[in-house]
């Protein structure tokens, strides 16, 4: 291959090295047709000259250039505020030692301060209560990361009243200010990135690399959403008729309930969070019960931005039991709410129902679960597919929205693809997460243990051949990785959400029926698809229908920004997370006209139009 490219460079003076394989036939033969697929690959340099022919100039252009291009395009309107480009923050380069004992003295660091006290906060204040309420580390259920003062109705409702007191001023600071708070809060988390990754290993039993992922999330929301913002402060110019004046503007809708789940702590909560208060709502804040220290520290980095009193108040709390108070209220314009979906539904109900006096229908947001699938296809690469479906289905314990819990394969691969997977699952290491070699560490609490053992056993009632690894450690909420094959597309087990390291590996014939069993379930979050037939990939791309559809990757891991999230059916109200018109959720539009014919000098204001 390349012989001329090799004789030219030779000629010019240069080391070349040539390499081959050698062994066995099959072995080439496969080393071969991957080094083939990696230069016809779309990014190839050598597609890219003897194929599309790209001149020159083009292809000995360094990419780092190419890369700060495409970065900076679609920012120009921000440039223009005087604020750089929006960039995803890089997660830690785990091969650097540095990370490494920065990261095990954050561990330490943190825990020497447990138990954590947390307060409420209302209206600036801090407030205890005399119901507490423990936050413990999944791993190991004697360890108390945190005593937490709980709300009840009484305090869910003096910080209603706190929000609606501070929402006049709010709303009519400008929106530059107010995204200039996102911007100093992500600043914040930035400097207390170990420290807030740390804790979350110890509350929410994740990952080192997975806690660090979630807080970069967290300012990834923070500096989008407040970039978002400028560019919607820019009053939308409507229709071009002379003699008129017709703006479109977005206003806040007032108090706005923020409900978050405990699987990304820190991430969903800033994301929700900030969406609310950058367009001008002031917000109660609940965090989930499993995870209120790490929700505690969310309010410890606003507050350390400056926020004025009354604008971000948090209450943690017993959702079952002051729930109902924050979404029902007559004063609340509305909710976002992320988790499971029959506590969305319940809020949809709560939120809709009209109170006496009320004048507003409240606006939710609900971001529910998913039963989510990857397909694997005849011809897809099983070393990469084995690598995607497991991060998918086991990282964080598969406690992901996104995660993959169903597994769809061809026949003709399929038991070969098996065979691979189980030897991959019974290779990764599974343990304490504060000890960085695990991979998988336990369910968030026992009732989750409990739920995840439940579906294990209703899927060995049903027959279906089962991979299992267990692990015995007393004293965490540890649950077996488990792998069930030959499972039917309609039993429970392929139907229902579990939200644990449970499995359920389909048989399908060809790739129509495995989109037909894909879609058949009553969610539609993420989905996956490994395959390299163009063909499959356009039907994929046309009737898989999720909200969030990844081909040829795994099905978790969205970047804000990049690629924005949410699903439909029963996953949610198809917005998205993390995207351009996520903030608009937040609003009411309104557009005002004026007749400018006999006025004479009409001042520009700064608009944009669409
Ligand atoms: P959850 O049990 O529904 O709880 C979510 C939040 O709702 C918690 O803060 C909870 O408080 C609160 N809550 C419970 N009952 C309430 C009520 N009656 N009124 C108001 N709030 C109430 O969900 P989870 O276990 O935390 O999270 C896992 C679920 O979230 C999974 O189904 C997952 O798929 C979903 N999820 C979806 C997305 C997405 O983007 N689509 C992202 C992440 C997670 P307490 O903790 O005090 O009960």
């Amino acid at each position: 291959m390349g012989e001329q490219v090799r004789n030219a460079l030779h000629k010019a003076g240069l080391h070349v090295r040539v390499y081959c394989p050698v062994g066995e036939m099959l072995q080439g033969m496969s080393y071969l047709v991957r080094r083939l697929l990696e230069n016809t690959a779309n990014e190839s340099f050598l597609l890219q000259a003897f194929s599309q022919k790209l001149p020159r100039e083009d292809l000995l252009r360094n990419p780092a250039e190419k890369l700060k291009k495409m970065a900076e395009e679609p920012q120009k309107t921000v440039e223009q505020s005087g604020i750089g480009p929006y960039r995803i923050e890089p997660v830690f380069d785990w091969s650097r030692a540095e990370h490494r004992a920065r990261f095990a003295d954050a561990l330490k660091r943190v825990r020497d301060n447990f138990p954590i006290h947390v307060p409420l906060q209302v209206g600036g204040k801090k407030i205890q209560t005399a119901s507490r309420f423990a936050s413990l580390n999944p791993d190991r259920a004697d360890e108390t990361v945190g005593i937490i003062s709980a709300a009840g109705v009484k305090e869910a409702e003096s910080a209603i009243a706190a929000a609606k007191s501070a929402f006049p001023l709010w709303r009519d600071t400008s929106a530059g200010k107010r995204a200039q708070y996102l911007f100093k809060a992500a600043a914040f988390a930035r400097l207390k990135r170990y420290d807030l990754a740390a804790l979350q290993v110890f509350e929410a039993g994740k990952s080192w690399s997975e806690s660090d992922a979630d807080v970069c999330e967290a300012i990834d929301y923070l500096e989008y959403y407040g970039r978002e913002m400028l560019r919607y402060s820019r009053h939308i110019t409507m229709g071009h008729v002379l003699g008129e004046t017709s703006h479109l503007l977005y206003e806040p809708r007032g108090v706005a309930v923020v409900i978050a789940p405990w699987n990304f702590p820190m991430a969903i909560s800033a994301g929700m969070s900030s969406a609310a208060m950058v367009t001008g709502n002031t917000v109660v804040y609940k965090p989930a019960s499993q995870s209120p220290v790490t929700g505690y520290m969310l309010n410890g980095i606003f507050e350390e931005a400056g926020l004025p009193a009354g604008v971000f108040n948090f209450v943690p709390g017993p959702g079952g039991t002051m729930g109902d108070a924050l979404t029902g209220h007559p004063d609340v314009a509305m909710v976002a709410f992320t988790g499971s979906r029959d506590v969305g539904l319940h809020i949809l109900a709560k939120a809709h129902e009209i109170q006496e006096g009320s004048s507003v229908i409240k606006n939710v947001i609900a971001e529910m679960g998913g039963k989510n699938a990857i397909i694997v296809d005849s011809d897809a690469d099983l070393d990469e597919a084995v690598i995607y479906v497991l991060q998918s289905a086991f990282g964080y314990q598969g406690q992901k929205c996104s995660a993959c819990s169903r597994l769809i394969v061809i026949e003709g691969i399929y038991d070969r693809f098996v065979e691979r997977l189980k030897a991959a699952a019974q290779s990764v290491n599974i343990g304490p997460v504060e000890l960085p070699q695990n991979f998988m560490g336990a369910v968030i609490e026992p009732a989750a243990r409990d739920k995840v053992l439940r579906y294990i056993e209703i899927g060995k009632e049903a027959g279906f051949p089962l991979f299992e690894r267990k692990i015995q450690l007393e004293n965490g909420y540890f649950v077996p990785l488990s792998i069930f094959t030959d499972v039917d597309p309609e039993s429970r087990l392929a139907r229902e959400e579990i939200f644990g390291p449970v499995l359920a590996v389909i048989k399908v014939k060809d790739f129509d029926e495995a989109l037909c069993v894909a879609n058949g379930t009553q969610y539609a979050l993420t989905g996956g698809v490994v395959s390299r037939s163009p063909a499959n990939i356009r039907k994929a791309r046309e009737s898989f229908r999720t909200g969030n559809l990844y081909i040829n990757r795994g099905c978790t891991g969205a970047v804000v920004g990049r690629h924005p999230f949410g699903g439909f059916k029963m996953s949610g109200l198809g917005y998205k997370a993390g995207g351009p018109d996520y903030l608009q959720h937040f609003m009411i539009a309104r557009n005002i006209v004026e007749n400018t014919v006999r006025r004479g000098f009409a001042p520009l204001e700064e608009t944009r139009t669409e």
